[in-house]
């Protein structure tokens, strides 16, 4: 480590009861998405503690994106802070929201608890640890080196966990991914600290229903079932397309390494008679199902094309079409994205793995993620390819009960990240 290494890491240690108390008031906000509550509040704590620290900020209200309404309006912040020269531009982005407790907690989920280390709490490590880890990073690196070159930026943005459209889409579409104004972006979601997460793979979601005709259940022979229609499709999906799947392996580091091929999961099922609510007493009727509709879930690889994807799930149900008597069906996109991968060599990952093995003394994973984040609307949207996820926590532990952060994690992080900032912003 050099001697300004040393400088800003013991910057960082001096501030680790404001990084516990900074992580503890965001988790104190219950930011629960849905239905998206409290995002004001967070802006408005975020902008009076980023204003102190000499950003430039800005509340953006994704006005009109799913779920804004008055009652739970969709609020952002972005904060930039000038160089004292021209340079580049890195941004920390992180989200606000958070998703539903559930069952099973033994510690209050919004009580911010430190524990042996460790704060519990909905959302300490899905990210609210990671967006405190990063601004303390920010004010201690502003701190040592105020004169830096360049500019950077702190945006705390909502609706993630429901795809981002309030959030970081919005933001993308207005420019502020734009890479004449942004260089490097790093998200701090929980992967670990010692480990670079370089993209995801993709997804499609569709709706399949099979058609059936309606008839007396005592003579379903006069009727055809749309269930038995949708049996075949499940069968032929066990039969061929599971196997087909499995054998599709990707270069990708995807973790954990079962998610290393194509993967397809049927998030529901549902045919015949609509479910009845709970306090219904009745009986069913005696009904052939005329329609039945699954949804699936379709995890792509970067070595695959979109447009593959779906022919295949069409060219399974022309098969079945083409053998079984009366089978008719229609397929319904919900939604795609596509795989995105940061080049290994790209700025942002060779400077956080440099950063990773001053700090920790040991060279960094590389990893892809299963599922998506917010890296798909500043690739496709603001067409910024040198982004990563990097930040502190396990990420097992989000959405789960008594999910929590380790201190010590979060500390080695904003030294990763105070690092980090003095190599991309470093005055000439
Ligand atoms: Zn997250």
């Amino acid at each position: 480590m050099t001697d300004l290494d040393h400088r800003l890491t013991a910057e960082i240690e001096a501030r680790r009861g404001d990084l516990i108390r900074l992580t503890q008031d965001l988790v104190s906000m219950p930011t629960l998405n849905p239905p998206g509550a409290g995002y004001r509040e967070i802006c408005d704590f975020l902008d009076s503690r980023l204003g102190a620290a000499g950003f430039r900020t800005e509340l953006i209200r994704a006005t009109g994106s799913p779920g804004d309404s008055d009652q739970y309006p969709r609020w952002n912040i972005v904060a930039r802070r000038e160089g004292a020269a021209p340079g580049d531009c890195v941004h920390f982005n992180s989200h606000t929201d958070v998703v539903a407790v559930g069952e099973g907690w033994t510690t209050d989920p919004f009580a911010a608890e430190l524990k042996d280390g460790r704060i519990y709490g909905r959302g300490t490590c899905d990210m609210k640890g990671g967006l405190a880890t990063s601004i303390v990073a920010a004010e201690a690196f502003l701190t040592v080196r105020p004169d830096f070159a360049g500019a950077l930026e702190i945006s705390g943005t909502a609706d993630e966990e429901t795809g981002g459209y309030g959030g970081v889409a919005y933001l993308a579409e207005r420019g502020y991914f734009d890479p004449a104004r942004v260089h490097h972006v790093i998200i701090p979601e929980p992967l670990n600290k010692d480990r670079i997460c370089l993209g995801h793979r993709g997804v499609w979601w569709a709706e399949i229903e099979t058609k059936g005709r309606i008839a007396h259940g005592s003579m379903p022979f006069l009727g055809d079932s749309a269930i038995r229609h949708m049996g075949a499709v499940l069968e032929e999906i066990e039969r061929h397309l599971y196997p087909l799947l499995a054998s599709k392996r990707t270069e990708m580091p995807v973790v954990p390494p079962g998610a290393r091929q194509s993967t397809l999961n049927i998030n529901a099922i549902h045919g015949g008679e609509p479910v009845q609510d709970a306090d219904f007493t009745g009986f069913p009727a005696a009904c052939v199902a005329d329609r039945c509709t699954i949804t699936i879930d379709r995890r792509f690889l970067i070595e695959e094309q979109i447009g593959d994807v779906k022919a295949e799930v069409a060219a399974m149900l022309e098969a079945i079409k083409a053998e079984r008597p009366g089978f008719r069906y229609e397929i319904r996109d919900l939604w795609d994205v596509a795989p995105t991968m940061t080049d290994r060599d790209a700025p942002v990952v060779r400077t956080v793995a440099a950063a990773i093995e001053r700090v920790l003394a040991r060279a960094p994973d590389y990893v892809v993620s299963p599922g998506t984040y917010d890296q798909k609307h500043i690739d496709r949207i603001g067409r910024l390819k040198n982004c990563i996820a990097y930040g502190p926590g396990i990420l097992d532990l989000a959405h789960q009960p008594d999910e929590w952060i380790g201190v010590d994690d979060m500390v080695d992080s904003a030294k990763v990240m105070a690092l980090t900032l003095a190599e991309l912003l470093a005055a000439a």
